[in-house]
């Protein structure tokens, strides 16, 4: 096997599949999905770079299509139970759980402890009610003021400010419609305030740049030059 000489990007919708090209002597195109979900490349080496990509766009959808199956085998975080002991993330910091039997229902930070007072300390369901409505309270408080500051920052470079609702996403952190409303998913209030940051920059980037081009990256990197790291912090982690 050559040395990938460099790693592209495949666009799928608003995905972004990275693959390492490498370029041998053989006469046809091999694209190959792994298990640990990464893809790779083996073009001849005379193909045109630009031919490349385009037959590489063309199997896009194949390749999401086995990620995802290869996806289901992968390790996955245990589901929460939702009793006491159990470790929950809060803005990056985990807190341990602790159940209290109580009148006054509510959730409530109390130093390394995550406390929900609840009227059925053994309805795990309940627990999980208030604790979900909980963490979307916060972010009803903490995403509005975290796009105050980032549009601050993106006021600069001629992006103008958007509205911001909350909505559950099953795969995406945050979305822009129309180029005009940025949408953040409530579980991002788990993550770190860089987290946060950084997809809110992210989807405001969006607003002035649809498609995720170099010119878009060239506006994020402007706005936010460590967005790499960011971004990785946030796919690594644990919830
Ligand atoms: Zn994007």
């Amino acid at each position: 096997m050559g040395k990938p000489d460099t790693v592209h990007v495949i666009e799928y919708g608003r995905r972004q599949i990275p693959y390492e090209l490498v370029r041998r002597d053989r006469r046809t195109l091999q694209i190959s999905v792994h298990p640990n979900l990464s893809v790779t490349v083996v073009a001849p080496r005379v193909a045109n770079i630009r031919r490349v990509r385009e037959i590489v766009r063309s199997k896009a959808r194949w390749v999401v299509h086995q990620q995802d199956f290869f996806r289901t085998f992968l390790p996955k975080m245990p589901p929460k139970q939702y009793v006491s002991g159990e470790s929950h993330r809060y803005l990056g910091r985990q807190y341990r759980l602790k159940i209290v039997k109580a009148a006054d229902e509510r959730v409530k930070l109390d130093g390394k402890y995550l406390k929900v007072f609840t009227k059925n300390s053994g309805d795990r369901t309940r627990t999980r009610l208030l604790l979900d409505r909980w963490y979307r309270e916060r972010a009803g408080t903490k995403f509005p003021e975290r796009l105050a500051v980032c549009h601050e920052r993106a006021r600069k470079y001629g992006i103008t400010d958007s509205p911001l609702s909350i909505r559950k996403m099953p795969r995406r952190w945050g979305s822009c419609t129309n180029g005009r409303h940025i949408y953040l998913n409530p579980e991002l209030i788990k993550t770190t305030l860089q987290c946060i940051d950084y997809v809110i920059i992210h989807e405001c980037c969006h607003l002035k740049v649809p498609r995720h081009t170099i010119r878009f990256y060239d506006l994020l990197s402007r706005i936010m030059p460590d967005w790499r790291k960011r971004k990785e912090k946030l796919e690594r982690i644990e919830l």
